[in-house]
C-alpha cells in the first residue's frame, strides 16, 4: 500500500534523559543508538523551555531516530534506491531535499517538513514503491503550481477553458480535449520558465483551434513570438526531467 501522508506532525511527546552537567554552558542535544535522546542542560535551567526546544529540533530527533532504526534493522548497506536528495522546480524557484529510512517492508510513507524537507520513510529500498510515492508528491506540487499559473496566463491573454487538471504522462506534455478540458504534465516543474509558459500558450492556443492548423501557430505566434525556438527547445526538454521518474511503475 502505498500512502502520501502530508501534514505538519508535531512531536506531542519524546522519551529523554535529562543531564545536568556544571560544564555545559549552554543546552545540548546528544542522541545515542542505545541511550536515545539526551538533553544536556547547565545547572538552574529552566526546564519548562525543554519542551519548546524539542519542538525546534522535531526534525533532527526525527532523522537521527530514524537513521539508528535504519542501522537496527540491516545492519548491511543502507539503501541505493536512486532517489533524488534533492529536487528543484526552477520556473517556481522552489527546492526540496530529501532524507530517506529504511523503517519496516512492503510500504512507504512521505511527511514534508519545514524548510522544503520530505522525509520518506518505511521500505525506501523498494525503489519502484518509493519513486511511486514521489511522483504523487510530484502532481501534488503541480497542482499547486501549475495550474494556477494557466489561471493567471490565460486570464492575462484573454484566453478560457474549461477545466484544467494534472497528470503524469510518458510522452505528452500537454493536451486540451475539444470540451476545453487542458490536461498538463506534472514533469513540467522541471523545466525552465520559458518552456512551461510556451506548453502552457500551446494549450491555451488549442482552446480556440483544436489543431495545429497555421491559424493555430498565428495564434501562439501573437502571445509566444519566440514559439519557434521553444517548440525545438521541447523535443530535447526530457532532458531536464529527473532519471529516478523513469522508476515509477
Ligand atoms: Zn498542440
Amino acid at each position: 500500500m502505498t500512502l502520501l501522508r502530508i501534514c505538519g506532525v508535531h512531536l506531542a511527546e519524546v522519551d529523554y534523559i535529562l543531564k545536568v552537567s556544571p560544564r555545559a554552558k549552554s543546552v545540548r542535544l546528544k542522541m545515542t543508538p542505545h541511550g536515545g535522546l539526551v538533553v544536556v542542560v547547565p545547572p538552574g535551567f529552566d526546564k519548562k523551555k525543554i519542551a519548546s526546544l524539542l519542538l525546534h529540533h522535531e526534525y533532527w530527533i526525527k532523522k537521527v531516530t530514524a537513521k539508528f532504526d535504519l542501522h537496527r534493522q540491516t545492519p548491511q548497506p543502507l539503501f541505493d534506491n536512486g532517489l533524488p536528495a534533492t529536487i528543484v522546480f526552477p520556473d517556481f524557484t522552489e527546492s526540496w531535499s530529501l532524507a530517506y529510512a529504511q523503517t519496516g517492508i512492503g510500504e512507504v510513507e512521505m511527511v514534508e517538513r519545514p524548510g522544503n524537507r520530505l522525509l520518506v520513510s518505511g521500505d525506501v529500498a523498494n525503489t519502484s514503491l518509493s519513486s511511486r510515492l514521489l511522483c504523487s508528491w510530484l502532481k501534488h506540487r503541480a497542482q499547486v503550481h501549475l495550474l494556477p499559473a494557466l489561471e493567471k496566463l490565460a486570464a492575462a491573454h484573454d484566453f478560457s477553458y474549461d477545466s484544467a487538471g494534472i497528470r503524469l504522462q510518458h510522452s505528452r506534455w500537454g493536451s486540451c480535449s475539444s470540451r476545453r478540458s487542458i490536461t498538463l504534465n506534472s514533469k513540467l516543474l522541471f523545466l525552465p520558465d520559458h518552456l512551461v509558459r510556451y506548453i502552457m500558450v500551446h494549450e491555451l492556443c488549442h482552446t480556440v483551434h483544436l489543431n495545429h492548423s497555421a491559424s493555430f501557430w498565428s495564434l501562439v505566434q501573437q502571445h509566444d513570438p519566440l514559439w519557434r525556438s521553444n517548440n525545438k527547445e521541447m523535443k530535447s526538454a526530457w532532458k531536464y526531467v529527473p532519471q529516478w521518474i523513469s522508476a515509477e511503475r
